[in-house]
């Protein structure tokens, strides 16, 4: 049996939130080992955030060069993919590789090992054949993967998940795009501008359909003035490949067919590889439960996807800084006891770490950990125009039993709606607690939506009392302008 290695701190996964947490945890002073089977960075640099935003950055070009009739002269636009792919494979990605992203992390102080970690009872990861016992903690970060659904022939086509639609080189003539939420949706707008032939089908009865039925409405005509064919309401019953071409049945006798087919139906943390029973965790949840330090059980913490608390690189970024104050507490805490000799540079370095660190979080005093609180978590989907929004929906409002206020103006109504003119389709909507007199959710769509919705967040986030917002000055003529509007119209 291998004698196990002691280290100060193992992470498993390097995505995100674990290559946070390793790096500074390790620039603190502490032995860090930090284990990815993968890509060190994860999801959001090599298949999720930064090349979708590339291709949407391109996608948008396009859009905006199609506006020009009508608006400044004639253009026209021959769309090509291949400057596309070629930013993705060389400036996103370096071909998918990750010889810089595991020098970054080493060049900060950690031991980087590739492998698969898991838990090997309390305080220990086993990666192969080698295993480390943590004295102050183990990090798990190892965020999700695709949910693909049990539909009958599935499995045995060659369908797409993320991976494959962002490594593209050659677009197909026409894709399916399995599933109406936020990724399916950036990806469906990117294809369809580039000239693809795409078709949504999604089983509830709107796309978006965690955000607003407003957005989802502003959503899915944006989409289909592009030509997308969206199918809400249909369930993908079975799927078959006869060599070039998919064929998806819906329930009802729905058929749909294309060259590609996407399945983006929701991400799944795979917790049964982890080994969580040797530390007497329950494995079969869908997500690894936290408390709002991130705190798993005794010695080990979570991070990112993983939690469950939002699939967001911002929430992943957030979680890791609660971390790492609280992983430099414990470690400060355990070095000062009294078997704490020879410990002593350690010491300082985590408690420069930490307070440098700030550990200042929304609730937090100097020096105090502070605490994960997801009130004014925003969340964009980048569409044209972009959905941002914060905090509580409408009905989740109500759900609550809170004594609800809304406000709703239109985009084309302000001043700088009627200027943009075509392209200007969007809305502020707020939703007020008016027992509280603050805003506890708001949507902003728009061709800035992500952007204006910034202001909400400081709103919904601090708690500033609506008398406070009505006073303010909004510059003129922005788009966030509007949100006075829909101030006025809260009833
Ligand atoms: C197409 C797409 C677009 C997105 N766009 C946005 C966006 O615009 N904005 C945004 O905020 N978020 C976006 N996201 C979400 C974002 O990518 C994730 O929230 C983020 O990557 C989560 O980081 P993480 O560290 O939790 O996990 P991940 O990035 O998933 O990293 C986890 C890592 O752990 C590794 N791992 C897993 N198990 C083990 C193990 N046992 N041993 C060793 N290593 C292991 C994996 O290989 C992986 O590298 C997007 C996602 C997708 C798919």
């Amino acid at each position: 049996m291998t004698e196990p290695e002691l280290v100060d701190v193992v992470v498993v996964g390097l995505g995100v939130g674990g290559e946070e947490v390793a790096g500074r945890l390790a620039e603190a002073g502490l032995s860090v080992v930090g284990v990815e089977r993968d890509l060190v960075g994860g999801e959001c640099p090599y298949w999720g955030c930064i090349p979708s935003k590339m291709m949407i950055r391109a996608a948008n070009a396009l859009a905006e060069a199609r506006r020009v009739d009508g608006l400044a002269g004639t253009a026209q636009v021959q769309p090509d993919w291949a400057p596309v792919a070629k930013r993705i494979r060389e400036e996103a990605t370096d071909t998918w590789d990750d010889t810089v992203a595991v020098r970054r992390f080493t060049d900060r102080g950690g031991r980087f090992v590739r492998g698969s970690g898991r838990l090997d009872g309390p305080g220990r990861v086993r990666v192969g054949d080698q295993v480390f016992q943590a004295r102050h903690g183990i990090v798990l970060g190892t965020g999700t993967r695709p949910s693909v659904p049990p539909i009958d022939g599935l499995a045995d086509t060659p369908y797409w998940t993320n991976h494959q639609a962002i490594e593209v080189e050659q677009l197909p003539e026409s894709l399916l795009v399995l599933g109406g939420g936020a990724i399916g949706l950036e990806l469906a707008q990117v294809f369809a501008r580039f000239g693809v032939r795409v078709t949504v089908v999604e089983a509830l009865d709107r796309v978006l359909a965690v955000e607003e039925p407003e957005a989802s409405e502003v959503a899915a005509a944006a989409l289909r003035a592009d030509g997308v064919q969206i199918h809400t309401g249909v369930r993908a019953e079975r799927v078959e490949h006869d060599g070039t071409r998919f064929t998806l049945h819906g329930d009802g006798g729905a058929e749909f067919t294309a060259e590609r087919l996407l399945v983006v139906t929701g991400r799944r943390a795979h917790l049964e590889e982890l080994g969580l029973n040797s530390v007497g965790v329950d494995a079969a949840q869908r997500f690894l439960p936290v408390d709002d330090r991130l705190r798993v059980t005794d010695g080990i913490w979570a991070v990112g996807d993983v939690t469950g608390e939002g699939a967001f690189t911002h929430i992943a970024m957030y979680q890791a800084a609660i971390v790492i104050a609280d992983v430099l507490a414990q470690a400060r805490q355990t070095n000062a006891g009294p078997d704490a000799s020879g410990t002593a540079s350690v010491v300082g370095g985590a408690m420069g770490a930490a307070s440098s660190l700030g550990a200042s979080g929304s609730s937090g005093s100097a020096g105090s950990v502070p605490r994960a609180d997801y009130r004014a978590l925003p969340r964009v989907t980048f569409t044209d125009p972009e959905v941002g929004a914060v905090g509580l929906t409408e009905r989740q409002a109500r759900d609550r039993g809170i004594n609800v206020q809304v406000g709703f103006t239109k985009l084309g109504s302000s001043t700088r709606g009627w200027i943009h003119q075509v392209g200007d389709e969007g809305f502020i909507k707020l939703i007020a607690d008016a027992d509280q007199g603050v805003l506890i959710g708001a949507t902003s769509v728009g061709p800035a939506g992500g952007e204006v919705l910034s202001a909400l967040v400081v709103a919904v986030h601090a708690a500033v009392p609506l008398s406070q917002l009505r006073h303010m000055i909004y510059a003129y003529p922005t788009f966030h302008r509007a949100i006075e509007d829909a101030l006025r119209n809260l009833r």
